[in-house]
């Protein structure tokens, strides 16, 4: 198995680094021919979904990127990789990859609370720590997506067959679980 990991922009380099930790192979995606490698599954990490949208434009990435998520990649999106992934963002007037049945709100926790820690459960998991930046929430979503986590009745992570999205940051702790969880349910 060996994982892509979008590494246009944010902490790409951390989740590499978890995979690495796990002993997986993986290698970054810049360019379309990265996507030559042949990937069995693919990170979309934090950063500013603004940003990463329009580098996958001037990349060339979008449309192949788009297509092979839409048959089938299994993929791992964090936080604005939640936002790319979405079918809709509010107040926004058009989504990016538009490839999962969510309805995502940005920087949802507003300023006071732009960035914390908390500890929270995860379906099938447990307890995890959770870090949130500046992060985004579910506001609705279709009937073929399952929630797997909620901070204070705030929706911040879910998955579909083929698709896990978390609002905070697992790359960011020690703890690898929801990382074991994509690479063992979803790819
Ligand atoms: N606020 C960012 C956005 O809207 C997401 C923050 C993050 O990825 N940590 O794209």
């Amino acid at each position: 198995m060996k994982i892509g990991v979008l590494a246009l922009q944010g902490g790409f380099a951390e989740h590499s680094r978890a995979l690495d930790t796990l002993g997986i192979p993986n290698f970054e995606i810049r360019k379309a021919t990265d996507l030559n490698k042949g990937p069995d599954g693919l990170i979309i990490p934090g950063g500013e979904s603004t940003v990463m949208g329009r580098l996958l434009h001037e990349t060339g990435l979008f449309f192949p990127l788009k297509k092979m998520i839409d048959t089938g990649l299994p993929v791992f999106g964090t936080c604005a990789g939640m936002i790319l992934l979405a079918r809709q963002i509010t107040h926004e007037p058009k989504p990016y990859f538009c490839s999962m049945d969510i309805s995502v709100k940005r920087n949802a926790f507003g300023r006071q609370m732009g960035s914390f820690h908390t500890t929270g459960e995860f379906l099938e998991i447990g307890d995890i720590p959770m870090t949130f930046i500046r992060a985004p929430i579910i506001e609705m979503e279709g009937p073929d997506i399952q929630i797997l986590a909620s901070v204070d009745g705030n929706k911040v992570a879910a998955r579909n067959k083929t698709m896990l999205v978390t609002a905070f940051h697992p790359e960011l702790t020690a703890n690898l679980q929801v990382l074991q969880y994509f690479l063992a349910k979803v790819v």
